[in-house]
């Protein structure tokens, strides 16, 4: 006998709606059933005048009539300058039966005039789960941006066409979009995380922890792909950050007079060759680091190094390399960051923007105090993904994870952006900037 399965009722009318709907909530053992499976013809009038009333009213007259579990999500759009409208009437904006068409001309007739500056906008989504048992569940999304002058675009539907998101900066539509890029961070992809967090904290539907366990304790036919781990890396320096944290470190071992004048101009001369893509050493300026740190135990060089975190270093956060980890985490993903720099400052960035991993330069110590080896090969170039892969296979089990996004600044990172489904190069260099362009990958100009 197979798992047992069961149906909820997708009640939409609106098939994209619906075909999002099902990407969105991949539940195992959820199989989402379109209206017409309950005979339902017509959901009873959104009279409400809130996205939560009318999503009640369209789930709960599915559940009427069905006696399944049903899903019903109702989204709009809220524009600044028109003081929230179209709002709950975001479908109905031209007229009764409008054409998204005539609702995007009729939008586009009321903003006549108004500066780009004043366009702001968001989208809105409510989505009400009742289970089997009656047990209703209430969950939100929404999504910044802005309404462009003109349409552009193919994809999506509504008003994708004059939508763009503020996340991104790159001025597209959300018609331009790839459906998985849409999904990846809609007002209705946030409900559906907010809806699946609290499923699995009502134990309604397995963790995703849990998953596979659950599976193959109700099947004994092969058990459906448990969903995969799914890692985001990002690099440290020139990625999260618009600085070098090493250049750093160096910059305040030189003004404390803990290193040599003649050692600083050597990493300073270092450092500008290595901005500009050369291939170098790249042992140098960690050998005169860690030559310094010599003089101290290894336990006050490590406080240097997280004090130079905590007092220089987390000021220079690019704002959206955060609102990338805090969007993938919204997705589910998991946050990895790689960096060839040094563990205990790598270690301090992690637990402050709360990502869940790290792997970085571990330095060796004997008696107390740093030796100046490193104690494996540094994260750097191959060994990033080397080193990432090796990570991944010992937490989650080799297979059960993938690498869905990379993000670096310099061609050094490439080995680890190639293997990932998703590149994005944040700010880079001449040569990542053109490995980028030929394998199409994202390129991204985050400011500080
Ligand atoms: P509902 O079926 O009452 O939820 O109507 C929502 C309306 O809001 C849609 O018909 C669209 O006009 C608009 N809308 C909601 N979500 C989106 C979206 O993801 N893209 C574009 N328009 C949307």
């Amino acid at each position: 006998m197979g798992a047992a399965s069961k149906n909820v009722i997708v009640a939409t009318h609106n098939a994209h709606k619906a075909v999002e709907l099902g990407e969105l909530l991949e539940i195992p053992g959820w199989k989402l059933l379109p209206l017409s499976a309950c005979g339902l013809d017509e959901l009873p009038p959104e009279t409400a005048s809130t996205f939560e009333g009318n999503a009640r009213i369209k789930a709960r007259g599915a559940f009427a009539a069905s006696g399944h579990a049903v899903l019903a999500d109702d989204s709009g759009l809220l524009v600044d300058a028109l003081g929230g409208a179209p709002g709950v009437h975001s479908a109905r904006y031209a007229n009764e039966q409008a054409s998204d068409a005539a609702n995007v001309k009729k939008l586009l007739a009321e903003l006549e005039g108004v500066p780009a500056d004043k366009r702001g906008a968001r989208f809105v989504c409510t989505m009400v789960f009742i289970d089997e048992d009656g047990t209703e569940l209430v969950a939100t999304g929404s999504l910044e941006g802005h309404i462009a002058a003109a349409p552009r675009g193919a994809g999506g539907f509504g008003y994708d066409p004059v939508f763009v998101p503020q996340a991104e900066h790159d001025g597209r539509t959300l018609a331009e979009y790839e459906p998985a890029e849409k999904n990846a961070l809609s007002h209705r992809a946030c409900a559906a995380v907010d809806l699946r967090r609290q499923l699995e904290a009502a134990a309604r539907v397995p963790s995703r922890a849990q998953a596979p366990a659950a599976e193959a304790a109700t099947s004994n036919e092969a058990a459906p792909a448990a969903a995969k781990t799914r890692i985001v890396a990002f690099d440290f320096d020139g990625t999260l950050i618009d600085a070098a944290s090493p250049v750093r470190l160096v910059n305040r071992l030189a003004r404390n007079h803990i290193m040599p004048m003649k050692a600083v101009a050597r990493i300073g001369l270092w450092g500008m060759r290595y901005k500009m893509g050369a291939e170098l050493d790249q042992s140098l300026p960690r050998r005169y680091i860690f030559s310094s740190f010599k003089q101290f135990s290894a336990s006050d060089a490590n406080s240097i190094m997280t004090n130079l975190y905590n007092e220089e270093i987390r000021s220079y956060y690019r704002p959206d390399a955060l609102r990338r980890i805090k969007r993938h985490r919204a997705e589910g993903c998991t946050i990895v960051v790689v960096s060839a720099s040094f563990e205990p400052i790598v270690s301090a960035a992690v637990k402050d923007i709360g990502a869940d991993g790290f792997i970085a330069t571990k330095m060796e110590v004997v008696d107390g105090h740093y030796t100046g080896h490193t104690l494996c090969e540094p994260p750097e170039g191959e060994q990033k993904l080397f080193q990432l892969t090796s990570y991944a296979d010992e937490c989650f089990g080799e297979g059960n994870w993938e690498l869905d996004w990379a993000y670096g600044d310099h061609f050094s990172d490439a080995p680890l952006m190639e293997a990932a489904r998703h590149a994005v190069a944040v700010d880079p260099d001449r040569r990542l900037e053109r490995i980028a362009h030929a394998n199409g990958w994202e390129i991204v100009k985050w400011e500080l």
